[in-house]
């Protein structure tokens, strides 16, 4: 029943998409199939006329005709199915699909059997498995229409024809739905496998990854993790493939075993005088085309089961649920309050979160330090929303963040992760992903360029020049191009700004320099910044000190060296490390 479903689901979604061509696809499928009903009437008739003396021209002609007809249906289909419906479609599911992905909880990316869920409905997008099942089943149709149309022409000389062509075909059927459903268990179960597959292959085309090797020189081991991956899965694959062949090379030679026969019967009815002799030939040529049309149906019908759990695959992806979020809008202040909130990862012992509550006014500036590990950055994702806490909840001017529209909070908050995306574009489209405004104006771009400590780039012809050499632009080092992420996130007027260990990359001094500028420009707005450093403390409204998934402090830094040993002993033992810090 469930099959049946997803064939229906699939049906709407390729008619939806590509109406017009679909229908013309499926006409053409339909017409094919009564030309080849057609061209053996046509033939027998021809082949009697021959022996009787009549008229054969018109029959000749409907033969010919007919044959020219199934050429041009071939190449109008064929047309209709790859450029009209294909295309389109496969456009439509990738759309789909990314917005599926990027409406699933951010949580779901932690857990491999998404991930591998998502891998088999890209797979199922990338073959277009989806559009090729709905074709399929209309060359079934087609099929069929042939076998019927075949039949009746071939029973109408004689019904032992009948058993003769089921006696191999049943065999061959249940071969090949057998051979479908095996394959698509293996697919399945190699899910997990091509992924790392694919993922250690990927680690030699990223440059990071090739510097690291080329540095420790692991490129070799990797090699032959890779190559374990990709042995075991095509190994697998080929004892599969290999074990089919042979089945499928007995079914074959049943399926030829019953065409001799159909010979040797077309000939023993002829000697017997209940056929005439021109119908021995359209006899056997209506036997061989009914064969051929239900070896492919069968074939079809296997690789549609195996289909059809592939569109299984894509649908239950799409039907994940998606992360709730409610309709608020209107301009944020920037208060925030977390109360008693604690959240675990997936697949983890204990809470990277537990009970945590504070209090930020808007427009405060807020480090927050701690040990690695301590939580910092599982708290900057769930104030930005990225993570769901599993109790308690975060509220921005009083409510609820999970109340707010996703625009609303994207456009009002700007945040800089540690592991931050470097974009291979102009410095404008690199400051414009934060914020579009500030790509329009060329005095705004070379102000954040210049206060995020990148002189070289706050040059207008600079502004549109690639970085990276994905593009052949020019490389920046790892520091510059957090200054440019620092720049992005500068360069967004928004109320709140959340910042992950924003300048890790940089030397102390400089990162003094550029938090200050930073700290000094974001006056008014909400600030935090999450950092290892203590450096920070002493620049900000307020300190939030995090030991082991806790707060175990928040004030002002003055009042929590006095108060809070444990900040104290913290702070100084970084302390000692700079010189130019007293404490
Ligand atoms: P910090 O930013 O203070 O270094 P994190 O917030 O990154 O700390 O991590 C807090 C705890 O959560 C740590 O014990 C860490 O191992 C764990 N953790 C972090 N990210 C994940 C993850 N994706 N899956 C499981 N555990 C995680």
């Amino acid at each position: 029943m469930k099959k049946f479903r997803i064939v229906f689901r699939s049906v709407g979604s390729v008619l939806t998409c590509s109406p017009a061509a679909a229908a013309v696809g499926s006409g053409t499928n339909i017409l094919f199939a009564l030309c080849a009903a057609g061209s053996v009437w046509a033939m027998a008739e021809l082949l009697k006329g021959l022996e009787t003396g009549a008229d054969i021209f018109a029959f000749a002609a409907a033969f010919f005709g007919f044959q020219i007809l199934r050429r041009l249906l071939n190449v109008v289909s064929d047309l209709a199915w790859n450029v009209g419906v294909d295309e389109k479609c496969r456009f439509h599911f990738g759309m789909e699909l990314s917005r599926k992905a990027s409406s699933i909880p951010y949580i779901c990316f932690e857990d491999s059997g998404v991930l591998d869920q998502l891998q088999r409905a890209s797979d199922c997008v990338e073959d277009s498995v989806i559009t090729d099942m709905v074709y399929n089943m209309l060359t079934m149709v087609e099929c069929v229409l042939t076998i019927i149309g075949l039949l009746r022409v071939m029973i109408g000389y004689s019904i032992w024809y009948l058993p003769l062509l089921l006696a191999a075909l049943v065999p061959y059927l249940i071969s090949r739905i057998r051979m479908g459903r095996d394959f698509y268990q293996l697919a399945w179960y190699q899910a997990s496998r091509t992924r790392k597959r694919d993922y250690f292959f990927s680690l030699f085309l990223d440059p990071k990854s090739q510097k690291e090797q080329r540095v420790f020189g692991f490129g070799g081991y990797l090699q032959g993790k890779w190559e374990h991956e990709r042995r075991q899965a095509a190994e697998e694959t080929l004892a599969f493939r290999e074990k089919d062949s042979k089945r499928l090379a007995w079914f074959e030679g049943l399926v030829t075993a019953s065409y001799i026969a159909c010979i040797l019967l077309s000939f023993l009815m002829v000697m017997r005088g209940s056929i005439a002799a021109g119908v021995f030939g359209a006899g056997i040529f209506a036997f061989k085309d009914a064969q051929d049309a239900a070896k492919s149906l069968f074939a079809l019908m296997a690789h549609s089961f195996e289909e059809v759990m592939e569109a299984d695959n894509y649908y239950c992806f799409l039907d994940l649920s998606e992360e709730g979020q409610g309709g608020k809008t209107g301009t944020i202040k920037g208060k925030i309050e977390v109360r008693n909130v604690s959240f675990t990862y997936p697949q983890t012992a204990g809470p990277a979160l537990n009970k945590c509550s504070l209090e930020i006014s808007a427009g405060e500036s807020v480090a927050v330090v701690g040990e690695n590990g301590s939580g910092k950055t599982t708290l900057c994702k769930v104030l930005l929303r990225l993570y769901r806490p599993d109790e308690g909840e975060v509220l921005i001017d009083d409510i609820d963040i999970k109340d707010y529209a996703k625009e609303t909070l994207a456009s009002q908050v700007s945040a800089l992760s540690q592991d931050f995306c470097e974009y291979h574009l102009p410095p404008r489209i690199c400051i414009g992903i934060h914020s579009p405004e500030a790509a329009e104006s060329d005095a705004k771009l070379l102000e954040v360029l210049s206060k995020a400590g990148l002189e070289r780039l706050a040059a207008l012809p600079e502004l549109d020049r690639f970085l990276g050499r994905e593009f052949d632009g020019q490389e920046l080092s790892g520091g510059q191009w957090q200054r440019l992420a620092l720049a992005g996130a500068m360069a967004k007027d928004s109320p709140i700004l959340c910042l992950d260990e924003p300048t890790s990359a940089l030397d102390p001094s400089t990162e003094y320099d550029i938090l200050s500028e930073f700290i000094k420009a974001g006056k008014g707005r909400t600030c935090i910044i999450v950092s290892h450093r203590t450096g920070l403390c002493r620049m900000v409204d307020k300190v939030i000190f995090m030991e082991k998934g806790r707060i175990s402090g928040v004030g002002p830094h003055d009042r929590l060296m006095k108060e809070n040993k444990e900040y104290a002993a913290f702070y100084q033992e970084q302390a000692k490390w700079y010189t130019n810090v007293s404490v």
